[in-house]
């Protein structure tokens, strides 16, 4: 039997809810949400994989929209998969804003890995 989780806050909710009963929201609606929405409330999803997978997501579609969600995974994160992710979707996004971020992180995170992998994704553009 599958389980199903509310895109908004992740909780187990039943199949046919049309909404979630931990945060309220409405799950009928969310079919009607853009694709770029869609992707924004992943990034809260628990597991990994598909929080990567949104990050990978947003960059490619240059949502300018995510580059402080971007920037906060940078402060936030520990896991290096999201992280380079985030790094990556910042570079694909490519507004000043998100070269900015990108700037910072090669300069000053606290991480070497992601300061090496910032550098090298701005040495390659
Ligand atoms: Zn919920």
């Amino acid at each position: 039997m599958l389980t199903w989780f509310c895109p908004y806050c992740w909780a187990e909710i039943g199949e046919r809810d049309e909404r979630c009963g931990h945060c309220g929201e409405s799950l009928a609606e969310y079919g009607n949400l853009p694709y770029a929405d869609k992707q924004m409330l992943a990034l809260r999803c628990p597991t990994t994989p598909t929080r990567a997978s949104a990050i990978t997501n947003l960059g490619r579609m240059r949502h300018y929209a995510a580059t402080e969600t971007l920037s906060r995974i940078l402060d936030e994160e520990e896991d290096v998969s999201l992280l380079a992710a985030a790094l990556e979707a910042l570079r694909d996004i490519g507004n000043d804003d998100a070269r900015d971020r990108l700037l910072r992180a090669a300069d000053r995170h606290g991480s070497p890995v992601v300061r090496r992998i910032a550098r090298s994704l701005l040495e390659a553009t």
